[in-house]
């Protein structure tokens, strides 16, 4: 499509959405967002098909836990951006050129990455397909608007992400979504984002996940869990509603104390377990002066604090294939970035 076109996006824009919104009436959000993709690959605005993606387990010497890691060399190449960094005569360079705001996207991406407009009370969002995902269907969910990443820099607080997160997710059984803070796996911290992606049909659950088997299970009753995974942690379990009312005050209290310290920063994810029984939220403290361990060159986000590092140099795959990357080097990692609860 031509990038001046101004008109003719817009009403690829209009017709795109309202075809969505019809399939999300009728099948849900998680459908209108794979019919997203499809219309993303049409277009040629995602071609990785993930095909050079490998996921290596990483057990333990007991061979009763593992850690996994993922090599995954697209990944290196997503601050290349589409190579355009100055709009045409007509159109309009806003938030310094902005990787997700829609009036930077369309000359950008040259018309061809098209969002889907979702609303919530007064809440607006757009969700983008992920060019460099991380697994199939991986959804960027944008605000609409400019807003900072991190919340102590406005008064979209912390306690509201993650209301907007669990409320996403709600609508989402079968995914997987996280809010990764500034300094903890934002790459556009300029820009208040979610990450979001249906559990691949081959993974089962995460380590972090098992990690809550460790302390008893989902029956506890203090939500911060401490010692039996290399990162502290809280975590919630249970309807929308519930998970609502008894996280969102813990983490509006954990808030405030936290802002004290200009660091402080998290990884929050919620799973849409899509067997009846409810949302898990796990809140992970984090520090922005350790964003990264030097065992790994990515960032540690959301899906390494899961217990899956993300590799993307030959350097990290000859370490994985010598088994020098190894159950160890993972629980190092989140070890070098933990922060008390
Ligand atoms: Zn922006």
């Amino acid at each position: 499509m031509d990038q001046f076109n101004t008109h003719l996006y817009e009403q690829v824009w209009t017709d795109l959405n309202f075809r969505l919104d019809r399939i999300g009436v009728d099948q849900g959000l998680g459908a209108a967002l794979l019919a997203l993709r499809d219309h993303q690959l049409e277009t040629g605005f995602i071609t990785d098909d993930l095909s050079e993606v490998e996921r290596i387990r990483l057990p333990n010497r007991r061979g009763n836990r593992s850690y996994y890691a993922q090599y995954n060399p697209a990944r290196a190449r997503r601050f290349s951006g589409s190579g355009v960094t100055e709009p045409p005569p007509g159109a309009a360079k806003v938030n310094d050129g902005c990787f997700l705001c829609p009036e930077n996207i369309q000359w950008q991406q040259f018309g061809r990455e098209v969002g889907y407009d979702l609303q919530f009370d007064d809440r607006e969002y757009v969700a983008w397909m992920n060019p460099y995902p991380l697994a199939p269907s991986h959804t960027v969910i944008a605000a609409r608007n400019h807003i900072p990443q991190y919340w102590g820099a406005t008064p979209h607080h912390l306690a509201h992400m993650v209301h907007d997160l669990l409320d996403l997710a709600h609508f989402l059984p079968g995914w997987i979504g996280f809010y990764n803070g500034e300094g903890a796996g934002a790459s556009i911290p300029h820009h208040l984002h979610y990450q979001f992606f249906p559990r691949p049909p081959d993974y089962g659950r995460f380590p972090l996940e098992r990690a809550v088997w460790s302390f008893g299970g989902d029956s506890l009753l203090d939500p911060v869990l401490v010692g039996r995974y290399p990162l502290d942690f809280a975590y919630w379990k249970g309807t929308h509603e519930d998970v609502v009312r008894r996280a969102l005050p813990w983490i509006a209290a954990w808030a405030r104390k936290a802002r004290i310290d200009p660091d402080a920063t998290a990884n929050v994810i919620v799973i849409n377990q899509d067997d009846g029984e409810g949302l898990q939220l796990f809140f992970v403290p984090r520090d922005r002066r350790r964003a990264r361990s030097k065992r790994m060159t990515g960032i540690v986000g959301g899906l390494e604090v899961l217990g899956e590092i993300v590799c993307s140099s030959e350097d990290e795959r000859r370490r994985l294939a010598s088994k020098e990357l190894n159950y160890k080097t993972v629980k190092d990692i989140l070890s070098d970035v933990s922060v008390g609860l």
